[in-house]
């Protein structure tokens, strides 16, 4: 259920996803506290109360997604991700990016890991979950690569900054996060085979379908941030989009 429907705000396009799955970001405090209130931004937090929106900055080269917010609960990717927007816009970009900040407003909102119960990151193959409407629309919209921004805590999995890839069937998926981990010191984690330990990751979905795709952690407190994980994820969203040469 992509929305062709189209939204500006100056040179960014914006268009939904699903419908059903948004809310008012701004009730949660963790998230606003970090953002500063300029138009964009309203503009952004405004969408996301109809739905889950895809931004678009650029009309050349490959097409290029950042997506956070598949677990409602890890903050800092979001607000990097905001921050990313914020500052791409208005820039002559050789490339086209795209940018879902909130993959599911209502579970940002809530500070929620997950949505109606169900695990964003372990549905991307069911048909119709909202992570698979997500994986939809990058295939409709033909984009080339996906960078999934997450975080994750101290004695969880995987409990340290790292990047997840595999190396078959889309080698480039390796090739990308070894990149990102040389350039920014985030730990390699790789399988030889997307999927193969658990289903329905983003990241694996996309690969799976030949869309090299990368998941990005970084260090933070579930439902909490950090100054140092905002900037952390900004880096990692930095230097994915510095692989193409943006
Ligand atoms: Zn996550």
């Amino acid at each position: 259920m992509y929305f062709k429907k189209v939204e500006r705000f100056e040179n960014l396009e914006m268009s939904y996803i699903s419908d059903f799955s948004g809310a008012y970001i701004s009730r949660n405090n963790k998230i606003l506290n970090e953002l500063e209130l300029n138009s964009l931004t309203q503009f952004i937090l405004e969408k996301a109360v109809y739905g889950t929106s895809i931004f678009k900055l650029g009309n050349c080269g490959n097409k290029i997604l950042l997506l956070s917010g598949i677990h409602g609960n890890e903050l800092a990717p979001q607000i990097a991700n905001v921050l990313l927007l914020n500052d791409l816009i208005g820039k002559d970009l050789n490339h086209t990016v795209y940018f879902i900040p909130f993959a599911c407003p209502k579970s940002s909102m809530n500070n929620e890991r997950t949505f109606n119960s169900k695990d964003l990151n372990r549905s991307a193959h069911i048909n119709n979950s909202l992570s698979n409407l997500i994986v939809r629309c990058i295939e409709n919209l033909d984009i080339d690569f996906v960078g999934d921004f997450h975080s994750t805590a101290h004695n969880s999995n995987p409990g340290c900054e790292s990047i997840f890839s595999s190396k078959c069937p889309t080698p480039e998926s390796f090739l990308i996060a070894n990149y990102i981990s040389k350039d920014v010191g985030s730990k390699m984690i790789y399988f030889n085979y997307a999927g193969s330990s658990y289903k329905g990751a983003m990241e694996d979905v996309c690969n799976l379908k030949g869309i090299p795709a990368v998941t990005c952690e970084v260090l933070c407190p579930f439902g909490n941030v950090t100054s140092q994980a905002i900037r952390k994820s900004f880096y990692q969203m930095k230097s994915f989009l510095s692989y193409f040469g943006i």
